[in-house]
């Protein structure tokens, strides 16, 4: 990365950062009711250091490969590891204990891996589980109505704990339709906060991307997951 790209990441981080103040204030919250992470897929570890040198304290990438070339060269003392894109089961033991927080688990079998390989190395992985809130084929994410029988299923394995959901909703085309899957999502979270099942956290909800963390934010994430807005665009996705 060259001075001018680290130029952009610094401005880039300040204009996100003030934006999400924004939105947060907007709902009566505050700035540090937001969780602002870096989705760093294609991001060479120096730039993701030099985000974390300016506070940046989350980042998440979503391909197991990928984390694991970089995983030695992260600067992680103050920053929290996730993994964010779709885990395939046998991959799992390659990131168990790296992340702090797997926020892509939409089946009981992930699940059910995730707390073997987890018990074996004697922690408790903290995870979201994703929801596939605009029903698209072809999507990770289970749908609204198999999510609490999946949550109380999770909530009986050992050494595994569900934190709360995540969603990636569909491409839109105009802000109301995405507010309205942010809105569908935020009613689901809290639902199923106020059904108090035994075993289950709801406190994150993770959703809103760079071109959408602002009506997120309004419709009540916690969490948004920002990478070209921060690190520029990307050359392969
Ligand atoms: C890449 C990625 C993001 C961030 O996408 P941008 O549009 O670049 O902000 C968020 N969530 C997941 C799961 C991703 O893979």
């Amino acid at each position: 990365m060259t001075a001018r790209s680290l130029a952009d990441v610094e401005y880039n981080y300040k204009v996100i950062n003030e934006r999400i103040a924004e939105a947060a204030q907007k709902i009566g919250k505050k700035r540090e009711d937001i969780t602002f992470l870096a989705a760093t897929k294609t991001v060479d570890a120096a730039t993701i250091n030099h985000a974390i040198s300016l506070g940046l304290d989350h980042i998440g990438e979503n391909r197991v490969q990928e984390l694991l070339s970089k995983y030695e060269d992260y600067n992680l003392e103050n920053c929290s590891l996730q993994f964010i894109g779709h885990l395939q089961t046998n991959k799992v033991r390659q990131i168990a204990g790296k992340v702090d927080l797997i926020q892509s688990v939409d089946s009981l079998k992930l699940a059910k891996e995730i707390s073997k390989e987890s018990k074996k190395r004697n922690i408790t992985t903290d995870i979201l589980v994703e929801v596939n809130i605009g029903r698209e084929e072809n999507k990770s994410g289970v749908f609204e109505e198999q999510l609490e029988e999946l949550l109380c299923q999770i909530a009986e394995l050992e050494s595994i704990s569900v934190r709360g959901l995540m969603t990636i909703p569909p491409i839109c085309d105009n802000t109301r339709k995405i507010q309205k899957y942010f809105n569908n999502m935020h009613k689901l979270f809290i639902d199923i906060s106020q059904k108090k099942l035994d075993n289950i956290n709801m406190s994150i909800l993770s959703m809103g991307m760079s071109a959408d963390y602002y009506e997120a934010i309004l419709e009540g994430a916690n969490m948004v997951r920002v990478g070209s807005s921060l690190f520029g665009a990307r050359n392969y996705t």
